[in-house]
């Protein structure tokens, strides 16, 4: 395929997403286009969970995750969403997403992955980790009788979509592991109807759980919060052979993988630790997992660190880069050059990226060929 008839079918995609954009320009414009939307704190589901077992004295326990709740009537498991209604786990957030955006693909970030699209991104109430710099810990360490949920029930939900010409649905902002029901039908439906599924996870799942999802996602991003246990914990409040786990799991299959590592002062910017975690990236899942180390910036508890310096991100990427890993992209960084896509056989720019702004270069979507050199970039392009 040439160069050309690549570039032409970029914009093709581009041109598509332009006109989602247009549909959905944001949370508000989607709001106001689905219908059966309500904007009530304390609307809840109260939907029969999965993934559980009753125990004696009408106790529960939760399996999705590693803290294995134990639950007498009333209680909810850690993450805050799942809750014992005597004798019975059920899920609060089963068609109520805590926040509803149309975003850019690259802002998951999936950087091998539709690029230049709008995806519908969506998030429910709680979280299974406690991260101290969680971004949306507003709703994510929030019970949903707390947060401003949305009733957009699966089938609603992938419908509206479908009608407004939308092309892939992102399960994001929180944990969608502890969503999992939601998450289940929503994915399975919308594949059945067309449209792609990313998840953003930070894997703290047990293995049926993550491979469950596995069987109805086409592209996952898990975080890779720090390669050493102690500093894992410590950011987490979490252990790190799940997440470890999770990711093997998942490269294990055909789903579309990417990784992600916020990079804080102090706590994992260190040349050690980032090279012991490109070192496992390149054993476990191969040297051509797209990485992407993103700046922090102050918030929840960690808001009393000061941001990344970008000395600090180029000398990391160096580091990554050096240990063998192919794609390694800067994050928060707008405009630096590490945020585009080269081709690392003759170091071409196959896809510029500024900020959101996306440029196909020099691929040829058709073949995921460099077309100066014929070298093939992973990804799902199309
Ligand atoms: S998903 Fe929630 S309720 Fe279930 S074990 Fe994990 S933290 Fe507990």
């Amino acid at each position: 395929m040439s160069d050309r008839l690549g570039r032409r079918e970029f914009l093709g995609v581009c041109a598509r997403a332009g006109a989602f954009a247009a549909v959905l320009p944001g949370a508000e414009g989607l709001l106001s286009s689905l219908s059966g939307v309500h904007r009530t704190v304390g609307d809840v589901a109260s939907e029969p969970a999965r993934y559980w077992e009753a125990l004696d004295g009408g106790r529960v326990q939760c399996g999705i995750c590693p803290r294995a709740c134990l639950l007498a009537h009333g209680e909810r498991g850690f993450c805050g969403n799942r809750l014992n209604v005597n004798g019975r786990l059920i899920t609060q957030v089963y068609g109520r997403p805590a926040l509803v955006r149309a975003e850019a693909m690259e802002k998951g970030p999936f950087f091998h992955f539709l690029p230049a699209t709008q995806t519908l991104a969506l998030g429910t109430a709680g979280c299974n980790l406690d991260c101290g710099y969680c971004q949306n810990w507003e709703f994510a360490r929030s019970t949903p009788d707390q947060t401003d949920n949305k009733n957009l029930p699966p089938r609603d939900l992938v419908d509206q979509v479908v009608a407004l010409n939308g092309r892939s649905i992102t399960f994001t902002y929180s944990e969608p592991i502890t969503a999992i029901e939601y998450v289940m039908d929503t994915a399975t439906y919308a594949r059945e109807q067309g449209l792609q599924v990313a998840i953003k996870t930070g894997g703290y799942g047990n293995t049926e759980a993550i491979q469950a999802l596995c069987s109805v996602a086409d592209a996952i991003n898990i975080d890779f919060k720090a390669a050493d246990p102690d500093v894992y914990r410590e950011i987490t409040t979490a252990e790190i052979d799940t997440m470890l786990a999770t990711i093997r799991t998942v490269a294990a299959t055909n789903v579309w993988l990417e990784l992600t590592n916020l990079v804080v002062p102090g706590y994992n910017d260190d040349d050690a630790m980032v090279r012991q975690m490109a070192e496992w990236i390149i054993a476990n899942c191969g040297a051509d997992i797209p990485l992407h180390m993103s700046r922090f910036f102050p918030k929840y508890r960690f808001r009393s660190i000061d941001p990344t310096p970008r000395e600090t991100l180029l000398r990391v990427r160096r580091v990554a880069l050096d240990s063998g890993l192919t794609y390694v992209y800067l994050g928060n960084m707008g405009g630096d050059p590490a945020e585009s896509t080269y081709c690392p056989k003759c170091w071409m720019k196959v896809i510029e990226r500024v900020g959101f702004r996306v440029t196909n270069k020099g691929l040829d979507l058709q073949t995921s060929k460099c077309v100066k050199c014929g070298y093939t970039i992973p990804g799902v392009w199309t």
